[in-house]
């Protein structure tokens, strides 16, 4: 499966490791754990995280009587499974619903709202794509390519414009067209936090004032291949949006696909979809049994 391959180089890494690892214990004890940790957040699952894991872990092994160390693989992957589930759907339900997406430039924002468009799509519903990071004229242009590519309408303005504008422009033609979700893109300036919380607590009050009554989403987009710094960036835009989900794209090329557990577990954000690929079927919806068998497979 997509997932499968997309997981393959950090299978390769940090679930290998861990395999060998167990493998060279004939009996599980406290320096198996120990192991474990460490391994754990070399792989960027991060410290405290990799602690709830094997604290988790022990309690099991203890609960269960396990006494084979091959066996605490299986049970790493049950309880990886359970820390990442809940919260994976999009909660899209009244027409026109409205999907916020941000995030910093380069972590694939503008792809993954692209293939989404074509996954809701391929679903029946409508799409309206709003251009509203109009800060780089670029992201309008590469926005109206995926437009195009997915089937989806462009709400767009020239560069400069006020993305809350956009943003009322996109509202306003999904009541008109009776679309069933729009999906804004947003400027990706962490350096200017100020700016950043202005435009968009000016836009969630525009969706607010449009669409009262409308399912809403803010997805972050978080590039996998950042580790440990993903987190970081999230712990920043949390401060400034609600964000209710997160997209991990870019897993295909990185062994630190641990740090979703980070993420799931410091945050206490779901992660909705993953990116696998660059292509406009590499995204898939988040699911945490899939997600932990592919990678303690
Ligand atoms: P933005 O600046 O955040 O809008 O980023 P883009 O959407 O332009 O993506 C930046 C680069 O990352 C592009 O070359 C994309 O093809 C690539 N990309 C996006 N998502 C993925 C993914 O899931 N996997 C891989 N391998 N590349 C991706």
């Amino acid at each position: 499966s997509k997932i499968r391959d997309g997981l393959k180089k950090t299978r390769e890494s940090m679930s290998a490791s861990v395999s060998a690892m167990l493998n060279s214990f004939t009996k599980i004890d406290e320096s198996l754990f120990e192991e474990l940790e460490e391994l754990l957040i070399m792989g960027d699952v991060g410290v405290e995280t990799a602690g709830r894991v094997c604290e988790e872990l022990r309690r099991k092994v203890k609960e269960q009587g396990v006494k084979d160390p091959n066996d605490v693989y299986d049970l790493l992957r049950t309880i990886v499974a359970d820390m990442l589930r809940g919260g994976e759907e999009l909660k899209i339900g009244t027409k026109p619903s409205v999907i916020l997406v941000i995030g910093v430039n380069g972590v694939g924002k503008t792809t993954t709202i692209g293939k989404l468009a074509a996954l809701l799509g391929s679903q029946g519903k409508k799409v309206i794509l709003g251009a509203a990071d109009t800060f780089r004229a670029a992201a309008i242009e590469q926005l109206e390519v995926w437009a195009q590519r997915s089937g989806a309408e462009l709400v767009k303005q020239t560069q400069g414009s006020d993305p809350a504008s956009v943003v009322f422009d996109s509202i306003a033609a999904a009541k008109a067209r009776e679309a069933d979700v729009v999906i804004c893109d947003t400027a990706g300036r962490l350096h200017n936090k100020k700016n950043l919380m202005e435009e968009l607590s000016k836009i969630s009050r525009v969706i607010q004032r449009e669409a009262p009554d409308a399912d809403r989403e803010v997805l972050l987009v978080l590039d996998a291949a950042t580790g440990q710094n993903a987190v970081s960036q999230a712990r920043e835009f949390q401060s400034a949006a609600e964000i209710t989900g997160i997209v991990l794209t870019k897993l295909d090329g990185t062994p630190k696909g641990g740090v979703v557990l980070s993420i799931r577990e410091e945050l206490g954000l779901p992660v909705k979809f993953i990116g696998v690929g660059e292509q406009v079927d590499d995204l898939q919806t988040f699911d945490a049994d899939q997600f932990a068998r592919a990678l303690f497979e």
